[in-house]
């Protein structure tokens, strides 16, 4: 098979950020994704739906000619969130989905959940409307190890509170190892999980081995090779429950490149080019759609996009620019380390 036509598809977990960086990253999704499920870590954080509709408005304008995209906003789950603005925005249909970060877990999250009992109440309305709940699955014990952090997050954090709430729909988000691929398939359909393309791609010694590479630098960090054959095992599946979050994150270079680099790998741009190139490594190609384009949607209970976008495999490797160029500074693309003969046709 040497081109393939997919529903076009979505990102379930993007980064856009604001002002000057939005405007420069925002044509790189539009470009192939017809929505994405985008994160609100601001500084400050996107918390109520009077800052999520803002948000909203910011995004239409930075939107490039012609393009119709459809960001689909999130509110970052605080310890005084209001649990009635949550219904109100989610019956308005601006929101669809609310964001836990363990607070301290990644880029701009200091205001993240430290005590859960605090957030009780917003969950229970969650679970009463139907409205997801994503998670930034890792714990920030100094004691616990980066790389048994989402482990044990699993453990000790998830599955307490979905014990304590049934009926709570909860995306895993950007899962990082067999253990969160094999909690994902142990549960009903009442939970997802996201997979991002650098995850398919990297193991740890790819950020380590032969210098530190501070662009392969994400959080959750890349872990052991047999966790990423997990991923890519469920990735191309073609299961329910797992589909795409980019989880493609703008940092301008500066902030990679130096004694204490930002966390995130930048994918928008090529992410359909390389998830051909491993759909099609593992013999999968066929599944491509359920991960790109259907499960999403599926579990969102929203529609599949009636447009399309196709793939074409040609002798000639694909090109993107190395950096986008934005307002606020340079971005370093991912570089998978292998050439990619997989053009999406815009
Ligand atoms: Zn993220």
């Amino acid at each position: 098979m040497t081109r393939i036509t997919l529903p076009r598809p979505d990102d379930w977990h993007l980064h856009l950020r604001d002002g000057a960086m939005l405007s420069g990253v925002l044509p790189e999704t539009t470009r192939h994704f017809a929505r994405a499920i985008v994160m609100p870590n601001l500084v400050p954080p996107v918390v109520t739906g009077a800052e999520a509709a803002a948000y909203r408005d910011r995004i239409l304008v930075a939107m490039p000619e012609g393009a119709t995209f459809d960001p689909l906003m999130t509110l970052y789950l605080t310890e005084t969130t209001d649990p009635a603005d949550v219904a109100a925005a989610a019956a308005s249909g601006l929101v669809k989905a609310v964001k836990l970060y363990p607070a301290g877990a990644t880029t701009n999250s200091h205001s993240g959940v430290r005590d859960f009992d605090k957030v009780r109440g917003v969950l229970e309305k969650m679970a009463e409307i139907g409205l997801p709940l994503c998670v930034h699955g890792e714990v920030v014990d100094p004691a616990v190890d980066i790389f048994d952090r989402e482990a044990v997050f699993i453990e000790t954090v998830l599955d307490p509170i979905r014990r304590a709430t049934p009926g709570l729909r909860v995306v895993m988000e950007h899962i990082t190892t067999k253990d969160g691929v094999d909690y994902a398939r142990s549960q009903g359909d009442d939970l997802g999980a996201t997979i991002t393309t650098h995850h398919l791609i990297i193991n740890r010694n790819h950020i380590l081995v032969g210098g530190i590479k501070p662009h392969y630098y994400c959080l959750p960090v890349a872990k052991r090779e047999h966790h990423r054959l997990a991923l890519r095992a469920a990735a191309t599946s073609g299961e329910a429950r797992f589909f795409l979050g980019t989880d493609s994150a703008p940092h301008v270079d500066p902030l990679k490149e130096c004694a204490c680099g930002c966390a995130g790998c930048f994918t928008a741009t090529n992410t359909m080019s390389l998830l051909a190139h491993v759909f099609e490594e593992e013999g999968k190609l066929a599944n491509l759609a359920a991960f790109a384009s259907e499960n999403g949607p599926r579990f969102y209970r929203l529609p599949v996009n009636k447009e399309t976008l196709t793939l074409e495999k040609t002798a000639s490797a694909a090109t993107w620019p190395a950096k986008i160029e934005t307002g606020a500074g340079p971005v370093t693309v991912f570089d998978p380390g292998f050439p990619v003969f997989w053009h999406a046709i815009d």
